[in-house]
């Protein structure tokens, strides 16, 4: 029962990362100013404080080319979106070349150009000559195609959230870290607000942004959600020379990690696409790398990128995907439950789609209509036989 000393707001967002802090603002800058953000860390100190932060609309499922799009019209403007002449989500516009061997991985890059161009995305097919004019380091010998989208590039996630909620702020929104949300508070049926151990706290809508940790909010609310979690690491590497952010982000379908690499403060950042490791723990400490896999994928990175053949290992650190059995995310309210909407489900490409996912997702929580369908990313989609799955198949390229 709602308690009448409680206190109150209009809206609750559980979770400060890259999702959380987007919907915050697009909240307020909806008009909707007595909201709430609780995170029990810091933040963007979750599994946002561990992301590649790379940008691309190269998907094949066209919600996520529009999405992404959109998104990244957000990262551009970014100053002007948050009405702060300083906030900067330390955009760098590399661009972005993806690479596959013949057969099918060729087919999906070439069909997936072709749909970005249709929609207008400034996004070509390159040759051999073309992609080495662009990034001379590049070994191509078994390459069949090769795609390229001149406006992506990669971001600053850190920078990028804390902005969001500064912005939010600034325009009344009430940012409390440190302060886990322990619980629901439920009237006939219905999710009016939050528990945490400072007391209940009143809300008209909540929004769980708890990624890995989202399993426990919708036990709360007494569903099950589909969601593994994996993890994934990342390391940099440094070679005799510089490598600098003109050279574009790589993706390499042709390596067996379907690696994608980026620069990152002079070295080479290296992330692996595949599957990952699945853990039960979300709240594992640090998580160490596995050096045998290391050397493996640097070693696969050598080999599209000869000058790291006697790559010096820089950093390496583990992260945690919220991945769904489609590697698309969830978003929107859960049925059967009233007050309640969820978003967890990025499965490792969640940053690049994060400042749009934040609009659609406020416009829902307010019963206003979306700039772009949420329903695709329906949480019952699974049970109805339509994941989001297109040419790429099940994984982070989607
Ligand atoms: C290694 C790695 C590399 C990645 N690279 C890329 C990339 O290159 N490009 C890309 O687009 N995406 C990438 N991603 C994915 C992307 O970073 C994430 O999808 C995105 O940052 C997730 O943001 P979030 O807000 O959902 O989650 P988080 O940042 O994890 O935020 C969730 C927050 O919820 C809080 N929370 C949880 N439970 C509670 C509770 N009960 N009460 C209060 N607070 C709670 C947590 O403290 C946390 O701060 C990568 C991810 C990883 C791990």
């Amino acid at each position: 029962m709602a308690d009448p000393m409680a206190e109150s707001f209009d809206a609750i967002v559980i979770g400060g990362g890259a999702v959380g802090t987007a919907t915050l603002f697009q909240l307020t800058a909806l008009g909707c100013r007595r909201v709430l953000l609780l995170d029990r860390g810091e933040i963007a100190g979750g599994t946002t404080a561990r992301s590649s932060g790379c940008l691309r609309t190269h998907y094949s499922v066209p919600i996520n080319v529009a999405v992404a799009r959109a998104s990244l019209a957000m990262f551009g403007r970014f100053a002007e979106l948050l009405d702060d002449p300083a906030a900067d989500a330390g955009l760098v516009r590399a661009g972005y070349l993806i690479m596959a061997p013949p057969g099918p991985a060729s087919a999906a890059v070439r069909g997936s150009i072709a749909a970005q161009q249709a929609v207008g995305i400034e996004a070509r097919l390159l040759d051999r000559a073309e992609a080495l004019a662009r990034h001379p380091w590049l070994h191509l010998d078994d390459i069949d195609a090769i795609g390229f989208e001149a406006e992506a590039g990669f971001a600053d996630p850190y920078l990028t959230a804390t902005s969001f909620a500064r912005a939010a702020r600034r325009r009344g929104a009430v940012v409390r870290t440190n302060m886990p949300v322990t619980g629901l508070l439920r009237d006939a049926g219905r999710v009016v607000g939050v528990e945490t151990p400072q007391g209940p706290i009143q809300a008209g809508v909540v929004l769980a942004a708890a990624n890995v940790w989202s399993r426990e909010v919708a036990a709360w609310a007494g569903i099950d959600i589909p969601l593994e979690i994996t993890a994934h690491q990342v390391f940099t590497l440094a070679a005799e020379q510089t490598y600098g952010p003109e050279l574009p982000l790589l993706k390499d379908l042709a390596s067996p990690a379907k690696l994608y690499m980026r620069a990152s403060g002079g070295h080479l950042l290296v992330g692996g696409g595949h599957e990952g490791v699945v853990t039960q723990d979300p709240d594992l400490p640090d998580i160490a790398t596995d050096p045998d896999a290391l050397l493996d994928e640097a070693a696969q990175a050598a080999a599209r990128l000869p000058a790291f053949a006697e790559g010096r290992l820089v950093r390496s650190w583990t992260g945690l995907y919220d991945t769904t059995p489609d590697w698309n995310p969830v978003l929107g309210p859960v049925p059967g439950v009233p007050g309640l909407h969820l978003a967890f489900g990025f499965s490792g490409h969640g940053f690049k789609l994060s400042p749009m996912i934040g609009r659609m997702l406020a416009q829902a929580m307010l019963g206003l209509p979306t700039d772009l369908p949420i329903q695709p990313y329906r949480l019952t989609r699974f049970a109805e036989g339509e994941p989001l799955v297109g040419a790429y198949g099940a994984g982070a390229v989607s």
